[in-house]
């Protein structure tokens, strides 16, 4: 099938019924944005900026932060590249950064990471601001922040780059035509204050791998537990339900860039909810569009929709079995 898939390159991700799914892949390094192209996607949904940052054995100063992500968005071309700012700290330790004993942590998934050591730190958020900010001049600049917990942390973190953005420009920098800001779902937390956060918010994306981590309580990494919960499980269905129908109604965008989002059969469990844009592994896209283009996302909505009202337990096996009578 992988002659099949490497056909697939060109053809649109569009439904039988003529529905368009976004397939976009995550990245981390300069050479991922080739796989753009290698496997036909629309741009890169997750850029994991801190990648950079762990294959270093120094702080990567701003100049060469701003060189990778114009590389990245110069391989990109019209497609947009959403970035993501750093997720460091809990299992992304940086050896350069030196911590003192009392600030090891017992639980790093949960501790002192990502957005809120960089609003803590600032230092650093600031200086990859202005190199997005200067690598994306005369574009459209695609920021997303990574474990927002409260709609206050993703307030700061915007301000933050638009101060950025107000000192270049003072500077007579080159900006870009636009900034789109967005917000990591990965803290459930989040999904209880969405009223507030989504009339902020440009898109929202879902990171189903530390979410579900969350939901089950149930470490990503942890060997015993990585097959023990499943993401068709009706808890994780219908917290994803609620989410999209919320992002719905206040018409903000919605995508899910964790793993999840690469398994066929969740994919289209995520599209049978709503999910319009998928950011996955680029091995995952030839597959994945395979399955949209056979599928009809109006019957699978509808089908959806009634595992959800039947609380039907096992959707995997309900929906691999609708998707096998349908020759999807
Ligand atoms: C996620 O948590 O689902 C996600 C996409 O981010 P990462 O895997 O980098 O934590
Ligand atoms: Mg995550």
């Amino acid at each position: 099938r992988r002659a099949e898939f490497a056909a697939m390159r060109d053809l649109p991700s569009v439904t039988q019924d003529g529905a368009r799914i976004e397939l976009m892949v995550n990245a981390g390094l300069r050479d991922d944005a080739q796989a753009l192209d290698v496997v036909g996607a629309d741009g890169i949904g997750l850029f994991r900026t801190e990648f950079q940052f762990l294959v270093s054995s120094t702080l990567p100063q701003r100049e060469k932060q701003q060189r990778l992500y114009k590389d990245v968005l110069d391989a990109a071309g019209d497609r947009p590249v959403i970035f993501r700012t750093v997720d460091i700290g809990g299992d992304k330790a940086l050896p350069y950064m030196q911590r003192a004993d009392e600030e090891l942590e017992d639980n790093p998934a949960m501790g002192w990471r990502a957005l809120r050591l960089a609003l803590d730190r600032d230092g650093l958020m600031k200086a990859q601001a202005r190199a997005l900010l200067e690598a994306a001049a005369g574009k459209v600049l695609h920021i997303m922040f990574p474990m927002v917990s409260e709609p206050w942390e993703y307030e700061q973190a915007r301000i933050l780059v638009e101060h950025q953005r107000e000192w270049l420009v003072k500077q007579r920098k080159k900006m870009p035509i636009a900034v789109r800001y967005g917000a990591m779902l990965e803290v459930p937390a989040l999904a209880e204050v969405l009223d507030l956060l989504l009339p902020r918010i440009d898109f929202l994306s879902i990171g189903t791998n530390d979410l579900t981590q969350f939901l089950f309580a149930a470490d990503r990494a942890h060997p015993r537990l990585a097959e023990r919960y499943d993401w068709l499980s009706i808890a994780i269905v219908r917290f994803l339900d609620r989410v999209v129908r919320a992002c719905d109604a206040h018409k903000v965008p919605v995508g899910v860039c964790g793993e999840m989002g690469g398994r066929t059969l969740e994919a289209m469990a995520l599209i049978g909810l709503g999910v319009r844009r998928l950011s996955i592994t680029p091995a995952s896209v030839g597959p994945v569009k395979a399955m949209i283009r056979s599928v009809d996302v109006g019957e699978l909505q509808a089908f959806m929709r009634n595992v959800l009202e039947r609380a039907v337990v096992d959707i995997r096996g309900s929906l691999s079995q609708w998707a096998a009578d349908k020759g999807v």
